[in-house]
Formats: structure tokens, sequence, C-alpha cells
């Protein structure tokens, strides 16, 4: 298994795609997530919910276009379209750093624990019963 980490400063827009070896099968990415102030947030149709400040770990998956998802979550104009979205849009939070991994993502969600906020979050596509693939740390 092989990770790469990358640290966020605010304002800072991309992870460069020459920085993943292409020998490797990066499959998988965590964001972590600083919520300044607690925050209420329509999530789509999930509803509306307070995230507790404090830090937050997600954890998704794009077995192809995996830098480009990863930079589109680092860019702050964009369609709201994913649960994470809706989180990311609000002015108290912000992603400090970003895990590039070759784990499955649930496997990542099982290793960093942490509390659910809100149920079913990122999990639409969940099989293996993580309840959320938000985590608050
Ligand atoms: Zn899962």
């Amino acid at each position: 298994m092989c990770d790469i980490y990358f640290n966020i400063s605010p304002g800072e827009a991309e992870i460069p795609s020459a920085m993943l070896s292409d020998d490797k099968n990066w499959i998988s990415y965590q964001l972590f997530i600083r919520v300044e102030r607690p925050e209420k947030i329509v999530v789509g149709r999930l509803g509306k919910f307070t995230f507790p400040a404090g830090e937050y770990i997600y954890s998704g998956s794009a077995r192809r276009g995996l830098c480009a998802r990863v930079n589109r979550h680092l860019r702050s104009e964009k369609k709201l379209r994913w649960h994470i979205d809706y989180l990311l849009a609000a002015a108290a939070v912000t992603i400090t750093k970003v895990r590039i991994s070759t784990t499955n993502e649930c496997q990542l969600v099982a290793e960093s624990g942490g509390e659910i906020v809100v149920k079913g979050f990122g999990a639409s596509d969940c099989c293996q019963g993580c309840g959320s693939h938000l985590r608050r740390q």
C-alpha cells in the first residue's frame, strides 16, 4: 500500500498530477477538513445538519481521473453535486491536507475511524457498511 500526503495552504488550488507516479494504482483519496465554527448546512437531499467545529476526514474514490477529482474538491467555483460539495462550500470549512492512496476508500474510513455526524454522507455507493464516508475525528 502506498500513500502521498499534500499539505494545502489557503487559496492553493491544485495537486500536480506529475507528483503521482504512473506505476502506482492510485484509487482513493482523503480530504482532511477543518470546520472552524459550527455550521448549519443543507446537504442536498440528505437535509439540513449542524456540523460541530472540529477536524473531519472525508474518504472518496475515483478509479479514473483521481487527480482531477481532488482538484475539483479544491476549487471553490463549481456546481454543487456531491454531498461533500455542500460541506466544502460553507465559509468556515477548509481543506488542510489531502492523502492520495492505493487503498480501498472503505478501508481508509475504517483505519481513520472517528464519529459519524451525518448518516449516509458520501456513502451512497458504499457497500461495506461504513455508515458515512465523512467522519469527525
Ligand atoms: Zn464505505
